[in-house]
């Protein structure tokens, strides 16, 4: 079969999904080892019997409503290329906004002194998107990426190798139950936050992802709650925390940080102009 041919039936048979196009693109040039242009450069090539039974395979997934990036292995974000799991959760766009608000506060002036040492904890960190993000921007920093599950561990450290990152490691703890006696300059978190009876939970890539990385009490803030509750402790003077959140829990996000003693909270858009990450200030 040609690749033209391949992409036109893969594209009939994703019809009704959300981005059949991209999809098959993404698939079939994941099959072939090759980047997307080459699919429109070498439209007359032909797929190998192999992988047009490869293809096939990952379009009868897809078609099923599994998420192309637990087909491939692999998403990209930040400016890193992570493997994926089903133990884990997809990394999001929106979860940028949290790299990016968490890196403008850690390279403000007021801090640029200590650059050398900020250390760093990412609580839940899955892939280990955000550590990974954060350990690459910012080399001299030391990034801790924990989570509670060893398969998640295992993922992040072969993600740190992955894009040659050796300023993050990567240990299991719930939450902060193995991070006695460690200070950070800075925790950043995005921790399951959805209403465990969410319509949300039965539509598209969410059924596919675990319920242990998406689902936190009937309000979805049990876990910030736990760990606003819990960061004060594990950071230093004027350290900051800083949570990815669901759309509507930016105010109860913020009361719950004042209440706890944190200060300049202040709550940031997605980019679907959503509040969607809130940071607070530890009084020094
Ligand atoms: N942002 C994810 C979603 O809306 C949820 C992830 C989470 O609970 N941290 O699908």
């Amino acid at each position: 079969m040609r690749i033209d041919t391949a992409l036109g039936w893969a594209i009939s048979q994703l019809e009704g999904g959300e981005s059949p196009s991209v999809d098959a693109k993404v698939l079939l040039a994941h099959i072939l080892n090759q980047s997307q242009t080459y699919l429109f450069t070498w439209p007359d090539k032909t797929l190998s019997p192999q992988q047009q039974q490869q293809f096939e395979h990952a379009v009868k997934e897809r078609q099923a409503g599994k998420p192309v990036a637990y087909i491939i292995g692999q998403r990209d974000f930040w400016t890193l290329s992570l493997g994926t799991s089903p133990h884990t959760l997809i990394p999001r766009p929106d979860t940028e906004v949290l790299v990016e608000r968490a890196l403008a506060w850690l390279q403000q002036p007021s801090q640029s002194h200590l650059n050398h040492e900020l250390e760093i904890c990412d609580l839940g960190t899955g892939t280990g998107a955000i550590a990974l993000s954060l350990a690459a921007e910012l080399p001299k920093c030391r990034v801790i990426g924990v989570d509670f599950l060893d398969e998640a561990v295992h993922l992040a450290t072969s993600n740190a190798k992955r894009n040659s990152i050796t300023n993050a490691t990567f240990i299991q703890s719930d939450w902060f139950s193995a991070l006695d006696g460690y200070k950070f300059d800075a925790i950043v978190s995005n921790p399951p936050y959805i209403e465990t009876t969410s319509p949300y939970l039965l539509e598209g890539d969410v059924r596919f992802e675990p319920s242990s990385a998406l689902t936190s009490g009937v309000d979805g803030l049990d876990d910030i709650r736990h760990i606003i509750h819990s960061a004060p402790s594990f950071l230093k003077a004027s350290g900051m925390l800083a949570f990815e959140h669901g759309f509507d829990q930016a105010e109860q996000v913020q009361q719950l940080l004042r209440q706890a003693g944190f200060i300049d909270v202040v709550s940031y858009k997605d980019y679907g102009g959503n509040d969607r990450v809130t940071l607070g200030q530890i009084s020094g």
